[in-house]
């Protein structure tokens, strides 16, 4: 199979980036969580709710189909989660009962943030995570990924005026957005190493 541009979305290990050898700049925070999802009978319907104590934290919000998210904060890594270990947390720590028997998954993670020297090398274009992971925290690794495909997309035809039609995209993305100031924006490409001396430059690009 040819194509004249490659567009890798492979997550934030991503092979295809690694394989391109693009530099990466990577930071765990350091902090662990246990999640859960819960057939939802906490009466707290759309509300989110966020319990900060000096234990940990535990963040709880809804999910489509009457099921709701917990998420607990340990000490450490978890290699082993034990039967009931959300629901117990939270009822120690936001004094909330929650059903073991309604917890239908658990999952673990740890927060890292990921930036690349370049978003592209020649023809292949990083997308999603593979171009920016994020915390999770904020809810936005998602979000933000969606719109750099079409982003992307609006660049491949005409790789010379690529430069300029991302940096409008970005800009029009956080207008969008409707961010204020202070707040996270979706840093320019420039600012994303998306510039002169990053990369070798895709054929007929004018950067
Ligand atoms: C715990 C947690 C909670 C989150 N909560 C939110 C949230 O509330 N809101 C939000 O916006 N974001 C959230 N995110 C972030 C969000 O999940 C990611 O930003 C998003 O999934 C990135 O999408 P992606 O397609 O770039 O990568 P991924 O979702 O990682 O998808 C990459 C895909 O590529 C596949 N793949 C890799 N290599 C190959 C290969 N060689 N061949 C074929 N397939 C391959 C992988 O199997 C995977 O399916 C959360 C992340 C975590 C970890």
């Amino acid at each position: 199979m040819t194509a004249r541009f490659v567009i890798a979305c492979d997550g934030w290990r991503s092979p295809i980036r690694q394989h391109l050898q693009i530099p990466v700049r990577e930071r765990r925070y350091g902090c662990h969580f246990v999640m859960g999802d819960f057939i939802d009978r906490s009466g707290m319907a759309e509300q989110a709710h966020l319990f900060f104590t000096p234990d940990g934290a535990v963040e709880s919000f809804p999910l489509p189909g009457g099921i709701r998210r917990w998420i607990v904060q340990t000490p450490g890594p978890m290699l082993v989660i034990p039967r009931g270990f959300i629901s117990r947390i939270v009822q120690q720590r936001a004094g909330l009962v929650l059903d073991a028997a309604s917890q239908l998954n658990h999952s673990t993670f740890n927060p890292q943030r990921l930036d690349c020297a370049s978003l592209y090398r020649g023809r292949v274009i990083l997308c999603g995570d593979a171009a920016h992971a994020m915390s999770p925290i904020g809810g936005q690794g998602m979000n933000v990924a969606l719109p750099m495909p079409r982003c992307s997309r609006n660049c491949c035809p005409r790789w010379s005026g690529a430069q300029e039609t991302l940096r409008r995209s970005w800009s029009a993305m956080n207008k969008n957005a409707g961010a204020p100031p202070g707040s996270l924006r979706i840093a320019p490409p420039k600012a994303c190493g998306w510039g002169p001396g990053q990369g070798a430059p895709p054929p007929g690009c004018g950067m």
